[in-house]
């Protein structure tokens, strides 16, 4: 199937044609990379073997490969072309709440890429890696002193996996005191991130949901009557997913410990308080960090991240191996089962984690200094505060009093009265050069708009973002009773290198696999 030609817009609005390519705008459609017709041409001269002979006897390949052909330039071009359909952190704000979507910096790539960061292995001997060793141990040191906790578990590859792994501590906390068998419940307030009431369930926990008040903040009420002899954890977001600060932190902590629970703390928007708020200080018993959204480092369309995990004294000797330790004569990673800490609940993953990301993040910190980050958390709120401030006239926000952290919310309200959905509004985003921002998260919100500017962000690009926000909240509101252009918002995107796309069967029924026409000679 050739896709040149074929334009990509099933659903093409009579208002707007569609090309007769399926090109926009300079930009060529590309077809996948076997549609090509370079069967049998390759980029690079390779000599001619010295010897015709083959050891392989009948096993010798009979047909072509099917390896598609490109010469460099081809080559170049089809990645490249490709690239352009995707929005990305290094063409414009990426205002993903909760995703945290900063600008990498350069110098984070260059430190990984150092050849005694990128060309080791994990199974070399450990005398031969002692400077990974001391950065694993330097990273563990800044973990711990930016959260207040005497512990860190480096090893998950993820926010989720970090989640996994502190409610794996807790519940070997609980069978070590012989309570696991009564604390069989997980509460997790109702504005939480999927992953925390996924991870409850998964380690093997009944979940259930703690209300929220109407200002967007933990029911301590609620919260207390359902603590009790039968809990093991709560689990809180905070900075929350509403983007605001857990006002009663200290109480739900408090009420968490005098139950004989423990408090997980999903710590994913610890860049709104980096610097300026220790965990530890909050009661907080773990939490997971992830490197990829507080600390930089490049992720979105599927990792790698990191998410490690700092622990409390209370949970600390339950922590997974392996761990670096230093005794003078130089770093060891302690990671065979037999030297594990007795009551160590076992390994997370092989190996010790995502090393790449460990050195984009202490890159990120030491760049920073502590003075840098705790600015970091003051800029990311700042400049989540001017967003509100400035689109508050015109759109609704979710909860007006006050100020938000590092992200600033809105619902649907304002768009009551016309005929556009929060999901046309952010595909109309896209036909003016912007990723939308999180949409429908947290569901608590009606039509959710979650904003997230980081702190990487210019008042100039800021400005940007908000003028064209500006324009588009106007256009909408100019559709109330049937007037002004909903057509702009309902068709959109029109300028998309793909128009708007059966979400839900996308992700149901995946179409992976390329299957070659009859005929054809690519046999991949
Ligand atoms: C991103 C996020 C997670 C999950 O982290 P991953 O690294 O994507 O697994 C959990 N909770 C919150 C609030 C998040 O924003």
């Amino acid at each position: 199937m050739n896709t040149v030609g074929r334009p990509t817009t099933p659903n093409a609005v009579a208002s707007k044609p569609a090309t007769l390519t399926g090109g926009r705008g300079l930009l060529q459609n590309e077809p996948l990379i076997f549609e090509g017709d370079g069967w049998g041409k390759t980029g690079v001269d390779l000599p001619k073997p010295a010897t015709n002979g083959s050891d392989l006897g009948d096993l010798v390949r009979k047909d072509p490969i099917g390896l598609p052909g490109l010469s460099e330039p081809e080559a170049m071009r089809h990645y490249v072309r490709l690239s352009q359909k995707n929005h990305a952190i290094d063409l414009a704000i990426y205002p993903l709440g909760s995703c945290t979507m900063k600008h990498n910096p350069r110098l984070n790539e260059k430190m990984a890429r150092l050849p005694g960061f990128s060309d080791i292995h994990p199974l070399q001997p450990q005398s031969t890696v002692q400077g990974a060793l001391q950065l694993m141990d330097s990273l563990a040191h800044w973990l711990k002193t930016l959260t207040g906790m005497p512990a860190v578990a480096l090893s998950p590859k993820a926010g989720a996996h970090g989640e996994l792994c502190g409610l794996m501590a807790i519940r070997a906390a609980h069978e070590a005191k012989g309570e696991h068998e009564q604390r069989r419940k997980v509460l997790v307030p109702t504005s939480a991130h999927g992953t925390n009431p996924a991870t409850a369930a998964f380690v093997g926990y009944s979940v259930v949901e703690v209300a929220q008040t109407d200002d967007g903040r933990v029911d301590v009420a609620d919260l207390a009557a359902k603590l009790g002899p039968d809990v093991a954890a709560i689990m809180v977001t905070n900075p929350n997913t509403c983007g605001l600060f857990e006002r009663d932190i200290l109480e739900i902590s408090r009420l968490t410990h005098e139950a004989g629970a423990y408090f997980y703390c999903d710590g994913a928007n610890f860049n709104a308080i980096v610097g300026r708020v220790r965990p530890g200080d909050l009661g907080v018993d773990a939490m997971h960090i992830n490197l990829h959204k507080t600390f930089s480092t490049p992720h979105g369309g599927g990792g790698p991240g990191a998410g490690p995990v700092v622990l409390s004294e209370a949970l600390a000797p339950f922590a997974p191996a392996p761990w670096v330790v230093s005794d003078g004569d130089g770093f060891k990673l302690v990671e065979r089962e037999e030297d594990e800490a007795e009551q160590a609940f076992g390994r997370l993953c092989a190996f010790q984690g995502q090393m790449g990301m460990y050195v984009r993040a202490l890159s990120y910190m030491m760049s920073h200094g502590s003075d840098g980050l705790r600015q970091v958390a003051e800029d990311a709120v700042l400049n989540a505060n001017y967003i509100k401030a400035r689109l508050s006239d015109l759109m609704s926000p979710a909860f007006p009093d006050g100020p938000c952290m590092h992200e600033a919310l809105f619902d649907d309200e304002w768009l009551k009265g016309t005929d556009i959905t929060t999901l046309d509004f952010a595909k109309a985003m896209i036909d003016e050069g912007f990723h939308p921002m999180t949409m429908y998260f947290p569901l608590v919100v009606h039509g959710a708009m979650l904003i997230e500017p980081t702190e990487t962000e210019s008042k100039a690009e800021l400005d940007r973002f908000i003028t064209a926000m500006r324009a588009l909240a106007t256009a909408a509101l100019e559709t109330k009773d049937g007037a002004g252009d909903a057509d702009r918002f309902k068709g959109a995107p029109f300028h998309a290198p793909m128009r708007r796309l059966d979400e839900t069967r996308a992700a149901r029924q995946p179409v992976l696999r390329w299957t070659a026409p009859a005929g054809s000679n690519a046999a991949a």
